[in-house]
């Protein structure tokens, strides 16, 4: 018998072939099996039908782990036999088939990490130790077929050391793609601020005796650069947020072990889980009573973002020093993509950087670290990145359109969907320059090419302004796509109910700021959302309140306090007392009150956002948002030890949940109770408000699911007090596991609603 087999899904460089020729060996096969241009696999194979049937049952149940297989197409033909023997063919570019997607970058493998350590191994203590079982993919590959000369290894002609394992069918190197050694592979390097060369026999040990003397470092990894300092010493952390200009932003920190981990924080089951899985995110995990690392690492936070090494650069850093975690924060300006080449690095870091660790491998694609905390047992994706783009998130239904979605404005991805598959981008960051409007581009291209995806439609924001909007026009004309627009907040419970595989479902969908289809800034939203016509309906949402001085007031919280509060009572005093947390002071809070007096605010929200930031400026938490999220992110802090004191009842008129009385209320109870059973007792009052709103428009419209989305959903009080309230009225409560709630999550149910909910 002869049979032609086409394998899509994951299954280049992740040892597919090496397990294919084992296989075909193994059952007596004659054949071949090839790599194609469209990212999957070709085998031919010959020999008696009984074989050929055992093969295609190993092929399933013995498929390498990191391997996903998606489809499986078999033809049988007669003839001949033609080959001798069974092996593995030159790749060819044939690329008919789509859907196939190289795999996301992999931590470095036990065996690997045992090599790396073994004095006796040609690669002891050789920073790029690899296998077919790990190492960089994603940010490596430049195109397909998954060769080495498509990859940045090309630079890198392999020793006949590592040749002879690369052609051996029963090396773990068999056909690895990134094998290298010390002979041939790629070098690492010390340098100085201005990129001189440090002279050094082991840069690791200088670098990571350099980071405990308390120098600050831009290492260079797999999707670009970290910038790396000691975790327990003030002095070069405190430089390096005068330098980057984050005063209070988190860095996340890179732990030696798990054990190093309980040393500092608390890990339950499934953030050990995560972090020792293969995509190694960066998980969110609460400080313990015992935290010793520096309070500048999280400031104002309950928690902290921590990873596990991923590369034997990282391993080899932590052998050579006593520290159980470092510093290791995303290298990039603000509002710029991670830095990737070695002299944009020198050029952009030379002044917050005592010296760099570089070394001489390219990276092909910026790929910042994935971040996830936990609600239970289930995670939450802050940012998915790095570890697990491209990997797709496969739907239960096949979309009728492939639609390429471009996201919104803030911490944004772009998104193919193609069939039952969404591609989302790595993270892209804030759209607001060239710089990331280019990477949008570019890994929007990239993932279009790696797919070979064939959109018709392309999707953005409502938002007229918004960067993405103008490319998404910009794309629509150059390649004739279809374009529509989709609002913020249905896009976020549009993405909900496509990862559910849900038809319809009444939406609670919070957080900062979304442009709505009256124009007029959203944010706390409970939409009514169907795959059929009309798509959304807005059922009810916050109380509107003032932004005194717009934009102004989303960086300055207490001029949100200010607008709420005045609708109760005279807010002069309190604001005068408060007056040097104003950036002009007296002078700026005279102008806040005449406009107050006049009654003169032109903007008006319905955020939840905004609402949480003026309990955090009321409480004494945050005066002042320097980076997206803050306020509500310190004021879930304070809250995490709180209880509801307040107790207040969720005040409902005309579909709208009043916010006004409570935040007076807290303000009223200042120096009353503590500031987390006041933390507590707010969002316990969003939480019940918002979802008896849901509760209601669910009951009326007979329907039984409640989803929550939106960056809100990232707030663990929030989502566990709105489940309990959602649950106790016997429906069914979801939330995002495999997209990130926040706006990264924007581009996929843009896709959604391009390619399900429209004719
Ligand atoms: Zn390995
Ligand atoms: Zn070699």
């Amino acid at each position: 018998m002869r049979m032609k087999i086409n394998v899509t899904g994951i299954v280049q460089g992740v040892g597919f072939r090496p397990f294919i020729y084992r296989t075909a060996v193994k059952n007596s096969l004659k054949g071949y099996v090839k790599n194609r241009g469209d990212a999957g696999v070709e085998i031919l194979l010959e020999g008696k039908e009984e074989n050929i049937k055992n093969f295609l049952k190993d092929l399933q149940q013995e498929k390498p782990p990191l391997a996903q297989i998606h489809r499986i197409i078999t033809t049988r033909f007669t003839g001949k036999e033609e080959c001798e023997d069974f092996t593995i063919h030159k790749s060819s570019n044939e690329a008919e088939l789509s859907g196939s997607v190289v795999p996301p970058d992999i931590a470095i493998c036990n065996d690997c990490l045992g090599e790396l350590r073994d004095p006796k191994d040609p690669r002891y203590d050789y920073f790029f130790i690899t296998c077919t079982n790990c190492g960089p993919r994603f940010t490596t590959i430049e195109k397909l077929p998954y060769d080495r000369e498509n990859t940045t290894m090309r630079d890198f002609p392999m020793c006949s050391f590592c040749q002879k394992e690369y052609t051996d069918p029963m090396n773990r190197r068999f056909h690895a793609q990134t094998v290298a050694c010390p002979e041939c592979g790629p070098k690492a390097y010390l340098t100085t601020s201005k990129g001189e060369p440090v002279k050094q026999k082991d840069p690791m040990r200088e670098a990571s005796k350099l980071l405990a003397e308390g120098n600050i470092l831009a290492v260079k990894g797999y999707g670009g650069f970290h910038v790396a300092a000691s975790a327990t010493m003030d002095k070069p952390l405190m430089r390096l947020r005068e330098a980057k200009h984050r005063s209070q932003k988190p860095f996340a920190i890179m732990a030696r072990s798990l054990n190093a981990i309980k040393t500092f924080a608390q890990v339950s089951t499934k953030e050990a889980e995560l972090l020792a899985s293969y995509s190694r995110p960066i998980v969110l995990l609460n400080k313990s009573n015992d935290y010793f690392l520096s309070n500048l690492i999280a400031p104002g936070l309950h928690n902290l973002g921590v990873m596990l090494p991923y590369s034997g650069l990282h391993y080899m850093l932590f052998d050579r020093t006593d520290d159980l975690a470092l510093v290791m924060t995303s290298a990039n300006p603000p509002n710029q993509p991670i830095i990737k080449d070695n002299e944009e690095a020198i050029k952009m870091l030379s002044s917050t950087v005592d010296y760099f660790l570089f070394h001489n491998r390219q990276i092909a694609h910026r790929c910042d670290d994935s971040v996830i905390r936990t609600h239970g047992r289930r995670q939450v994706f802050i940012r998915r990145s790095r570890g697990y783009v491209p990997a797709p998130i496969m739907l239960r239904e096949k979309a009728k359109h492939c639609v390429v979605g471009l996201g919104g404005e803030l911490n944004n991805t772009s998104c193919v969907l193609l069939e039952k598959k969404a591609f989302i981008s790595q993270h892209i960051g804030d759209v607001e320059n060239i710089e990331t409007k280019q990477f949008l581009k570019n890994a929007t291209k990239h993932l279009i090419h790696l797919t070979n995806s064939k959109p018709d439609t392309i999707a953005c924001d409502l938002h007229p302004k918004f960067t993405t909007t103008k490319l998404a026009h910009e794309l629509t004309e150059e390649k004739g796509w279809q374009l529509i627009q989709v609002q913020h907040h249905y896009a976020h419970i549009a993405a909900l109910m496509a990862e559910h595989g849900v038809r319809e479902m009444v939406g609670i969908c919070c957080d900062g700021y979304g442009y709505g289809t009256d124009g007029k800034a959203w944010g706390g939203e409970i939409l009514y959302c169907t795959r059929e016509e009309p798509g959304f309906k807005r059922l009810a949402h916050l109380e509107k309140q003032p932004l005194i001085g717009g934009d102004l007031a989303t960086r300055y919280p207490l001029r949100v306090a200010a607008g709420i509060l005045s609708k109760n009572t005279d807010v002069r005093d309190w604001i005068l007392q408060n007056k040097q947390h104003f950036p002009h002071g007296e002078k700026e809070v005279e102008v806040i009150l005449s406009q107050l007096e006049k009654g003169q605010s032109t903007v008006e929200t319905t955020s939840c956002g905004r609402v949480s930031d003026a309990v955090a400026s009321i409480l004494g938490i945050c005066y002042e948002r320097t980076y997206e999220g803050e306020p509500a992110m310190k004021l879930e802090s304070a809250a995490m030890k709180g209880k509801d004191v307040l107790k207040l009842k969720p005040t409902i008129k005309n579909n709208t949940l009043e916010t006004s009385q409570m935040i007076w209320q807290i303000f009223e109870s200042r120096g009353k109770c503590s500031i987390a059973d006041l933390a507590y007792s707010a969002h316990a009052y969003l939480a019940k408000g918002l979802a008896t709103l849901a509760i209601q428009e669910a009951q009326k419209h007979g329907i039984k699911i409640v989803g929550f989305s939106g960056g809100a959903a990232c707030n663990e009080i929030l989502t566990s007090i709105t489940r309990k309230t959602i649950e106790t009225a016997d429906l069914h409560f979801l939330v995002h596991e495999a997209i990130p709630p926040s706006d990264g999550g924007i581009s996929f149910g843009q896709a959604v609603v391009g390619g399900f909910f429209r004719s």
